[in-house]
């Protein structure tokens, strides 16, 4: 036996309920790999699959967790064995799979990599979804041409899971970095992970009136979307690159195609869950080498599993800061 946070749905009402419950291993879904979960974390999609759902869980009773650390205890494939330290994110796990919000999770190999290098499980999940995507996105604008000196970078949803990650890389990394945040008390936490400029959200979320401001970002990291993405668009210097992340603020787009025909603006998307395997290392490895760990270690809000419910909620209400650690034991 052991202990899970369940989701389960009421039928008539179409409510659901998340309660940390016991549950037998006979119960694990098909994998080819166990694992004693470590550390879990809390994503934006954690908290649609803790709460409503968000259309993304298939069946209940569920388990959610979209990613997970831990140790192998068993595997019935060559590339992993017992004992060793392994990360999972993407894949849909904790959404149409049982996820890491439990002490074991039973999955397939395709989906793990091992530890990266210079992380322990609990700081790999500091870094989680949000993190790994926050360093896609920097590997995509890297790609496109960006280097520090080029100007500053402005990253959106600032003081979230994505965003704070975001802002400590870029930093490290040299660049000048702008947070925009909705939260002003959050000003001296972004700064202290390397922000020089916080922009407040109001400057930025209010509807395209100019398809063209001036050119003031070298390129964006965007969690928000909607008409805040829409904004920052018209305010992309020549060539620069805005990665879209998120959607915390909306799905829409409301812009024009102006930025892209007249400043060579570019668009680039920005996917966790299905990634190929190398891009995986690749961003791990990054990780690992340009993420300061004291900076890491600033984020981590430490829970349990029966603070999931509350925590759940926080997040969808753009109430959690930085990053979540889930001690699942
Ligand atoms: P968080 O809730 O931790 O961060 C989102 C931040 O966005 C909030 O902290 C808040 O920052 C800001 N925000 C919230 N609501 C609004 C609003 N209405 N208008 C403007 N800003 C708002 O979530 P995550 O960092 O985990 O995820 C961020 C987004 O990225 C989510 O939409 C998530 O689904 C997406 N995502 C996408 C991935 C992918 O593979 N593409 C992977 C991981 C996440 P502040 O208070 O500083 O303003």
């Amino acid at each position: 036996m052991f202990d899970a946070l369940m989701v389960n749905k009421d039928e008539d009402t179409g409510k659901t309920h998340a309660e940390v419950t016991q549950i037998d291993l006979d119960r694990l879904p098909e994998g080819d790999v166990t694992v004693a979960v470590e550390y879990s974390t809390v994503n934006y999609k954690d908290g649609l699959c803790i709460g409503p759902g968000g259309g993304l869980v298939r069946k209940y009773p569920h388990i959610p967790g979209i990613d997970f650390a831990g140790t192998v205890e068993a595997s019935d494939d060559d590339r992993y064995k017992p004992g060793d330290k392994v990360v999972l994110t993407g894949w849909r796990v904790g959404e149409a799979h049982w996820g890491g919000y439990a002490q074991k999770a039973r999955v397939k190999a395709d989906w793990l990599v091992p530890l990266p290098e210079g992380l322990d499980t609990r700081q790999a999940m500091a870094v989680g979804t949000a993190g790994f995507t926050a360093m896609l996105s920097v590997m995509a604008l890297e790609d496109h041409g960006l280097v520090p000196g080029n100007g500053p970078v402005l990253v959106t949803g600032a003081a979230g899971g994505v965003g704070s990650v975001a802002v400590a890389i870029l930093a490290a990394l040299g660049h000048e970095v702008a947070g925009v945040t909705g939260r002003p008390d959050t000003a001296d936490y972004l700064k202290s992970l390397g922000a020089t400029q916080i922009v407040a959200r109001e400057e930025l979320n209010e509807t395209v009136k100019r398809p063209l401001e001036s050119e003031t970002w070298a390129g964006c990291i965007d969690a928000v979307g909607g008409e805040m993405l829409a904004r920052v668009l018209g305010q992309m210097k020549y060539g620069g690159s805005v990665a879209a992340v998120g959607l915390a603020g909306g799905a829409g787009l409301p812009a024009t195609v102006i930025p892209f025909l007249l400043r060579g603006v570019n668009l680039l998307g920005i996917d966790s869950v299905m990634q190929p395997y190398d891009n995986r290392l690749r961003a791990w490895q990054r990780i690992g080498k340009d993420l300061p760990l004291s900076k890491l270690e600033d984020m981590v809000v430490p829970a349990t599993l029966s603070d999931l419910p509350k925590l759940g909620a926080d997040i969808l209400n753009g109430q959690v800061r930085g990053r979540v650690v889930v001690d699942v034991n």
